[in-house]
């Protein structure tokens, strides 16, 4: 079976197909942050949603080119830099770093490339010029020019491909300046904002005057500079199919007069303990919040993968307890079998997938077994859920065929590899094998030198200190083993 996803476009499930010839490159667009605060916990399930789509397509062997953009200029971003006093680049500076730091602590592969709104307005510029030049855009006389909704689909445009509108409602003529609007309002829209004394120091020069960038524009110039007129994937979070995406594929094909984008994905929201994140519900996590609460990227990361990318996440700190469960049952499996194949058994981790060595056998036969059930899951539109139940049912037969010694080291080599393959998609295990801090191994050295100094009074008091530190030692026939509580 191939992958199929679910396009918003056709509102349904579809193989996807890329549009290179050879089908082997994909092209796909994530919608970047608004580097306007720390990014918080539902964006990170997107972002993630995005690293996990990319990740599966190389999986499949595609060679896929990321983009994922960087929004550093929009009303939100204007309104806090008027707040703060700072200049644009240091405000939106700061929260961008974080970002980069957030998306390493989450292990989401850096996208190939990262364009900044800021760094195309040139291309912005001669995106609009192409629409007034199709008669599709105007200047208003506020200054600003829109995107005129009647003259696109006089022209044969569809505005609403993917959600339906009421165009009975819409008056012709009323214009929304504004970049985020509900469909109730759906108007023509600001593609150009002429400068206010409320923008300070944000503007450019244009042939319009002096103005700065509508948000929506922003992604149609760098996705179609780096991706071609045409491409395979873009995502977001469902928030941004209207007015975002709509008003993307409505500027981008009234410029080109081509197709956009062949499939759209959007996921689900996330809410805290069943409520929308709200800083006055104390329910408003930043990953960083989760860290200082001693919860781990990895953990996080696991957390965010559980569920389906198209059904609402309910994230709870229990949740993520959970996590921690289950991300040790998996270790400690990878732990033993490391043991069983001749490696050391917190040695680095083994990176990059590999190539399977063995053909499926009988003794061989779980891990191709493994790949074959953990590639079906997610061929049919990423079902997560299913994928992790392979997994665990892998880690359960393992545990058996370990426990009663029917694993052989080479069988237990092959296994490490499946696992390594599977790894390059899920992306938790980068970390297993360095996961024990150094401080914690010294002090195991430092109890391994007590006890031989006879010194047993100092070797329990550090076997009491690691524990109290979260950490117990584990004695085993190849020396002592730290092992998390
Ligand atoms: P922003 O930085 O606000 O532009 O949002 C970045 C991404 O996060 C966008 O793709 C949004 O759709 C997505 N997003 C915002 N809130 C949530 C949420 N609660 N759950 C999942 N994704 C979200
Ligand atoms: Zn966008």
């Amino acid at each position: 079976m191939g992958l199929k996803l679910f396009n918003t476009l056709s509102r349904s499930v579809q193989d996807f197909a890329p549009l290179d010839p050879a089908g082997k490159k994909v092209g796909m667009y994530c919608c970047g942050p608004t580097v306007y605060d720390f990014a918080h916990i539902g964006n990170w399930r997107t972002f993630v949603f995005g690293d996990l789509v990319r990740r599966y397509l190389e999986f499949k062997g595609y060679t896929v080119t990321h983009v994922m953009n960087i929004t550093d200029v929009e009303d939100k971003i204007i309104k806090r830099v008027r707040e703060t006093k700072t200049s644009l680049r240091e405000f939106t500076g700061k929260y961008e770093a974080a970002f980069f730091e957030d998306l390493k602590t989450l292990n989401c592969l850096l996208p190939h490339h990262t364009p900044h709104a800021t760094g195309h307005i040139a291309e912005i510029i001669s995106l609009i010029e192409k629409l007034i030049a199709h008669g599709i855009a105007y200047q208003a006389a506020d200054g600003s020019v829109y995107f005129s909704i009647e003259k696109y689909r006089g022209g044969g445009g569809t505005y609403g491909q993917l959600l339906k509108l009421n165009f009975d409602e819409l008056r012709a003529g009323e214009r929304v300046k504004s970049d985020e609007y509900a469909k109730e309002s759906a108007a023509d829209f600001a593609l150009w904002k002429a400068r206010v004394p409320e923008d300070g120091d944000v503007f450019w020069p244009s042939p319009w005057g002096e103005g700065r960038p509508g948000w929506h524009i922003e992604c149609s110039a760098m996705s179609m500079k780096i991706l071609g007129p045409g491409f395979d994937l873009h995502l977001g979070g469902e928030d941004l199919i209207f007015p975002h995406h709509e008003d993307e594929i409505a500027q981008s094909e009234g410029a080109t007069g081509k197709p956009f984008v062949k499939h759209w994905l959007h996921g689900a929201h996330l809410l805290v303990e069943g409520k929308k994140m709200s800083k006055s519900l104390g329910n408003f996590f930043t990953l960083r919040d989760l860290l200082a609460k001693g919860f781990t990227g990895r953990e996080i990361r696991y957390s965010l993968l559980t569920a389906h990318y198209r059904e609402t996440f309910n994230f709870t700190l229990e949740g993520l307890q959970g996590a921690r469960a289950a991300l040790a049952r998996i270790d400690e499996c990878l732990g033993k079998l490391r043991e069983a194949a001749g490696a050391p058994a917190s040695g680095p981790a083994r990176t990059g997938p590999q190539k399977i060595l063995q053909p499926a056998g009988s003794e061989t036969g779980a891990p191709n077994k493994l790949l074959a059930s953990f590639t079906d899951a997610l061929d049919d539109d990423l079902n997560i859920s299913a994928a992790w139940g392979t997994v665990f049912e892998w880690v359960r037969e393992t545990n058996r065929r370990l426990a009663e010694n029917s694993l052989n080291a080479a069988d237990a080599s092959s296994a490490l590899t499946a696992w390594d393959k599977i790894d390059s998609v899920l992306g938790v295990g980068a970390a297993i094998g360095f996961e024990i801090p150094v401080e914690m191994n010294l002090l195991l050295e430092a109890r391994q030198a007590a006890r031989k100094a006879k010194d047993f009074k100092r070797a329990d008091a550090i076997r009491d200190e690691l524990k109290a530190k979260g950490w117990v030692i584990e004695d085993t026939p190849k020396g002592p083993k730290l092992k998390k509580i």
